[in-house]
Parts: C-alpha cells; sequence; structure tokens
C-alpha cells in the first residue's frame, strides 16, 4: 500500500514534501493541513517544513529536491524559472495545471457574493478577497448569517468555495442527524448521517477514522477483553473507569506501586497468584516462596 496517502489512503498521484523528503502524503491533504489547519509539518516525523515541493508521485522516480535551500528565494506567487510558486502554501510546484488546481482549491471566496455577482451580471466582478478561513468565515455570518461546517472544511475534500453554507439551525441538523435542507436527500448526501459524536466528549467528528484515532488515543479499552472478543470494543472515558471494570471483572493488583503503575490485572487468579509470588513475596521465606511459585505453574498448567 505504499503508493497510496497516508493521511487519506487515497492512490498518491501528487505528492508533496519539505526537506525532511518524507513522499507519502498527496498534495490534497497537504495542502489543506497547511491552508486549512495551518499545521505546517511532515505528517509523518512532525518537523517543521516552511517551504514544500509538489511533484508527480512515481513512486522511485518521485523527482527529489534534495537541497531545499537551492531553490529560488524571495519569490512571489506565479511563475519562478521552471517552477510555480504558491505563496499561500510556501510551495514550489514543477507543474503548471496542479498548481492552478491546487490554488483554486484555496481560492477564498464567498459563493453567495459570487452568485450574487453571477446574477447582476454587470461586467464589474468585483471579486471578494479574503486573507484566511477566519476572515471568509466572520463575512459568511455578519453578512449571510451563514456557517460552514468546521469538520467538513477539514475533512472533506472540496474546495473552499463549494463547502456548504448553513444556518445555525441547518448546521446543527446536519452535524448530528445529517438530513439537513441543505444537505438534500439521502441519496445526495451519500448515507450521510451526521458527524459520528464521542460520547464521552460530547464532540463530532468528521468521520469514523478520525472517531476511531480520537477514541484509541484519548480514551481506554480493555485489553483483556479484545483478547477475549475480538472486535467488540468497550470504550472507558479514562483509565480511573476502566480500574474499576478490571477490579469488577479480572484480577486487578491492589499493591500501591502496581496501581500507580497501572496495568496490572490479571485474567485469572493463578496469574494474579502467581504474580503475587514474584513480585510481593519478599516476606516470604525462599521455600515457602518457592513452593507457592511452583502450586502456581502448575495451575496454569492445568488449564
Ligand atoms: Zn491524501
Ligand atoms: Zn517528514
Ligand atoms: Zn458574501
Ligand atoms: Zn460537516
Ligand atoms: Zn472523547
Ligand atoms: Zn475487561
Ligand atoms: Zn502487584
Amino acid at each position: 500500500m505504499d503508493d497510496c496517502c497516508a493521511v487519506c489512503a487515497e492512490p498518491l498521484e501528487w505528492v508533496a514534501y519539505g526537506p525532511c523528503l518524507h513522499r507519502e502524503v498527496c498534495s490534497t491533504c497537504v495542502a489543506r493541513l497547511r491552508f486549512i489547519c495551518d499545521d505546517r509539518r511532515c505528517c509523518i516525523c512532525k518537523t517543521d517544513c516552511n517551504l514544500i515541493f509538489v511533484t508527480k508521485a512515481l513512486g522511485d522516480y518521485t523527482r527529489v529536491v534534495n537541497d531545499f535551500a537551492s531553490l529560488p528565494s524571495e519569490v512571489r506567487e506565479g511563475k519562478v524559472g521552471s517552477y510555480w510558486y504558491h505563496e499561500d502554501m510556501n510551495a514550489f510546484f514543477d507543474d503548471v495545471d496542479h498548481y492552478k488546481m491546487i490554488k483554486a482549491m484555496c481560492r477564498l471566496s464567498c459563493s453567495e457574493c459570487d452568485k450574487g455577482e453571477e446574477q447582476q451580471n454587470d461586467g464589474s466582478r468585483r471579486q471578494a478577497r479574503f486573507r484566511n478561513i477566519g476572515q471568509l468565515k466572520g463575512h459568511l455570518f455578519h453578512r449571510h448569517k451563514l456557517h460552514m461546517c468546521s469538520l467538513c472544511l477539514e475533512g472533506r475534500k472540496v474546495f473552499i468555495c463549494e463547502q456548504k453554507l448553513y444556518t445555525r439551525a441547518q448546521l446543527n441538523q446536519h452535524i448530528n442527524t445529517g438530513d439537513s435542507e441543505v444537505d438534500g436527500s439521502e441519496s445526495e448526501r451519500g448515507g450521510f448521517m451526521g458527524h459520528p459524536m464521542c460520547e464521552f466528549c460530547k464532540t463530532p467528528f468528521y468521520g469514523d477514522n478520525e472517531l476511531y484515532t480520537h477514541m484509541s488515543t484519548e480514551h481506554y479499552t480493555c485489553h483483556i477483553c479484545q483478547r477475549q472478543h475480538p472486535g467488540q470494543y468497550e470504550y472507558y472515558k479514562n483509565y480511573d473507569d476502566l480500574e474499576i471494570h478490571f477490579r469488577q471483572q479480572h484480577f486487578l493488583c491492589e499493591d500501591d506501586a502496581c496501581l500507580a503503575k497501572k496495568f496490572v490485572v490479571f485474567q485469572s487468579e493463578s496469574e494474579m497468584k502467581r504474580h503475587n509470588t514474584m513480585e510481593h513475596g519478599g516476606r516470604m521465606s525462599r521455600s515457602k516462596r518457592n513452593a507457592a511459585l511452583q502450586a502456581c505453574t502448575m495451575a496454569i498448567f492445568s488449564f
């Protein structure tokens, strides 16, 4: 799967990379991260990449710029030597069509005002320009009382001017159930049922993948239950809740040091006893300890 984007998992056609030379993420994902999320780190190694290079993904034959210092400096938007420079992304492109495509994707304009201008058709197209997403959002709210869904803004791979616009009530409906007037019929919204929610944090996420990442980094699962019933995930809000589960359903070592260490829990009583003997048997005499250890070992083998 090394010819798929490491972020969106779609086939890698165009890559964008910085001086760390990680060429695993597609230009669209990188553009969105830099432009919408204002995140200029490499998705792979997390180093800051001020300047990036965008080129066609050709596996081993992908064009590699080894020395970023050799790229033109003090440049402005547009053609620079044999490259095209995109100011908002701080990126060099070696393909004019792809440069234009990404530039259009990042174009900040108000689709409501654009619509009005087309209707007037007085020839004087006054292009509403915004310096950043925040400015556009502010304009949408103050001028039109409309909102973009910030989850869709970060997750949906469409041009910014193609993002749907909602009233406050429609936006809530969009996030919770997906069936707002703006989103249209069930087939029009491709089965979209609203953004999945973390029930613990009461926070919605763009899709199941984003929710899964949140659940597995911010919340806990029981590794014993997971092993016993694979595919059946029960999440716990925090470690304290998981510890209660350990105490009720499994064998938790109640020794203070083990409680502080966390996750010292066993599937069976015999494993628990073995742990007790090994770790906390200091007060027992050597022979007694060995005897207890042997009994435990036998209990394990008799399973
Ligand atoms: Zn991607
Ligand atoms: Zn990197
Ligand atoms: Zn407008
Ligand atoms: Zn949305
Ligand atoms: Zn959560
Ligand atoms: Zn469990
Ligand atoms: Zn212990």
